[in-house]
């Protein structure tokens, strides 16, 4: 076995009981880590680079749903556009507007959600409280500019830290901006809070997560020097 089927059971239970949904995370891992996963009935997996979710796509039963949880770069969009089924990481104007155009091009609609920076350190990418306020304004007012683009809600990634109460506040935040703007684009209603990982997915669920990004509890730890 490549993956830790106990934990698999053991957080689908805590998340079902909690309607929260797994994304797991397969990034550095094998294909044949991910079938045995596909094999339990699982179909949601998040990668962070494009080569390796292209790679993996194209490999991998066309019934998972992919999700891009990594930092996309603009000219990155339109190799994971004709696939991709929900990209976590959007956080800027620039990016969404690409995302829209690849979109067009590929004759799709792309659910997206806003990445919001709000851990500490100031190593993690994403949005401040402003750059969410505008970015929101401005799919509000231009319709027109984003019509194969939904912002389903927002993601995040609490503070790496033993210091539970530190993430949880920032969780509590993240779970503010949501609940104010999940009805601020009369077209694009939110239901999609994306936080929790491995190490604090528990707090996560409590703070009024929708959907969490699991990587080493199910697949063991990830050596990047493979
Ligand atoms: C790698 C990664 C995860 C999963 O991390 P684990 O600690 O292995 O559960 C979740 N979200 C993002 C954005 C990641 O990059």
């Amino acid at each position: 076995m490549l993956i830790n089927k106990e934990a698999y059971e053991q957080i689908t239970t805590v998340l079902n009981k909690n309607k929260v949904q797994l994304v797991a995370v397969s990034k550095t891992k094998p294909v044949s880590a991910i079938m045995e996963l596909y094999e339990l009935g699982h179909r949601d997996f998040g990668e962070n680079y494009v080569q390796e979710l292209v790679d993996k796509q194209t490999a991998l039963p066309k019934d998972i749903r992919w999700h891009f949880i990594g930092h996309l770069q603009s000219n990155k969009v339109k190799y994971i556009a004709p696939f991709v089924h929900l990209i976590h990481g959007v956080d800027s104007l620039k990016l969404l507007v690409e995302i829209n155009k690849q979109a067009l091009k590929n004759a799709k609609i792309v659910d997206c959600l806003l990445q919001m920076h709000i851990a500490g350190e100031d190593t993690k990418f994403g949005m401040d409280e402003s750059e969410l306020n505008e970015a929101v304004e401005k799919v509000k007012s231009e319709p027109g500019n984003f019509t194969h683009i939904v912002i389903r809600g927002l993601m995040g990634m609490a503070s790496f830290s033993e210091d539970q109460l530190l993430v949880r506040n920032e969780f509590r935040q993240l779970k503010v901006y949501y609940d104010q703007h999940a009805k601020s684009i009369p077209s694009m209603p939110w239901h999609t809070l994306s936080m929790g990982m491995s190490s604090d997915y528990s707090i996560a669920v409590e703070e009024g997560s929708t959907m969490v990004r699991i990587g080493s509890l199910l697949f063991g730890e990830r050596n990047y020097q493979q």
